[in-house]
């Protein structure tokens, strides 16, 4: 195994494997870790080259610095990314990435990300133990969507609050593309506080099982766009909030779990003058990832203490509506400087504590 430094500006930490006799080439990303060790994701994909991946590592990483500043998990931003065919998997491969992991004794944390199950994370955790997200018998914080689902539902009452000036679901028009394991389960919890719940899913099949269970409306996924609503929740894929998407738009706010959801930043920026409120895709979509870093505290995973914290995106999506409003900024603007508040302040009580 062959691990090579990158020099990147801005990130502390970039490395490279190599092992000829596993087959591994990845890239581990320690952007930040000001506030604790840096947590994200480990994915494997076909990247045409090495350049590719670095760039994917590079932004990944950045973006859970971020993610996790604002949601407030006492943890840093890093990420890995393993360039391989994910049908191509080995025992080898993955016990490579968990020396490899471990080589940074601590200062990056795994979990799962695209392509990468909890099987695979067993065999990494044979190596290592910066490994999160592992089963519930394997001593881990489980499936994490319920956990976003929740954190998802408390960001909305803030979202109607600042748009509606009550956090009140009663009556209210939610519209859901993607009911899959975040978007249904929220579709339940908004139904349970009194919303019109209305939901579209390219899966047919699951859509017609949740209106049959629950009295959802439905309507086509080519269609949904036309359909008035008060908050419009995208929940299955990114990039959906777009040139063509937002003139169409006949909604008051967007709040939904789905990543990356601009299809680029300046259509916050259009959101903002159309008058539509956007919760920030990575702060209210935090729940899953407050959920995992509950599993780095002195005594292990408590689901009381993470549920606690998961409810508090409503304050954290408060603060972010705040400084947009006080700062005349868009809103996923306004969540960056929050992050960066709590960087900076974090940075300042190191220096203090030295
Ligand atoms: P999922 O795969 O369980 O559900 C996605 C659903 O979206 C599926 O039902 C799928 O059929 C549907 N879908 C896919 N493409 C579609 C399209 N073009 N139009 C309409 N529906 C479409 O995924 P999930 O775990 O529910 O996650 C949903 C989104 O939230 C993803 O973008 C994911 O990255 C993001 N997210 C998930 C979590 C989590 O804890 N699972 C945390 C943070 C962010």
């Amino acid at each position: 195994m062959q691990i090579t430094e990158i020099r990147v500006d801005g990130y502390e930490k970039v490395v490279r494997c190599k092992d000829q006799a596993s087959g591994l080439h990845a890239l581990i990303a320690v952007h930040d870790t000001t506030l604790g060790p840096a947590l994200g994701g480990m994915r494997m994909l076909p990247y045409a080259n090495e350049e590719e991946a670095l760039f994917d590592v590079l932004r990944l990483s950045r973006g859970m610095t971020y993610k996790s500043a604002v949601a407030d998990t006492g943890l840093g931003g890093g990420k890995s990314v393993i360039l391989g065919d994910p049908k191509i998997k080995s025992p080898a491969l993955f016990e490579t990435m968990g020396a490899f992991v471990d080589s940074l004794g601590g200062k990056y944390i795994t979990a799962e990300d695209m392509n990468i199950g909890i099987a695979d994370l067993e065999i990494v955790r044979r190596k290592t133990r910066w490994v999160t997200g592992l089963s519930l018998q394997a001593g881990g914080s489980g499936n994490p969507s319920p956990y976003t689902a929740r954190g998802a539902f408390h960001g909305m009452r803030a979202v109607l609050e600042e748009a509606f000036g009550s956090p009140s679901f009663k009556g209210k028009r939610v519209l859901i593309q993607g009911v899959g394991a975040v978007g249904g389960r929220l579709a339940e919890l908004l139904k349970e506080a009194g919303a019109h719940v209305i939901i579209c899913d390219i899966n047919e099949t699951r859509v017609a099982e949740l209106c049959k269970k629950h009295g959802f409306e439905s309507v086509s996924d080519a269609t949904h766009l036309d359909v008035p609503c008060d908050v419009y929740s995208p929940c299955a894929r990114g990039a959906t909030l777009n040139d063509a998407s937002i003139p169409k738009l006949k909604c008051k706010a967007i709040a939904g779990v789905a990543n990356n959801q601009l299809h680029e930043p300046r259509h916050g920026d259009v959101l903002r003058d159309k008058g539509i409120l956007y919760a920030p895709d990575y702060v209210i979509n935090a729940g899953g990832i407050i959920n995992v870093s509950l599993e780095m505290i002195a005594g292990g995973y408590n689901e009381a203490k993470a549920v606690a914290k998961i409810d508090r995106i409503y304050d954290n999506l408060k603060q972010v509506f705040a400084i947009a409003r006080e700062q005349k900024i868009s809103t996923h603007v306004a969540a960056d400087r929050l992050a960066e508040q709590r960087i900076a302040a974090g940075r300042k009580s190191k220096v203090a504590a030295r």
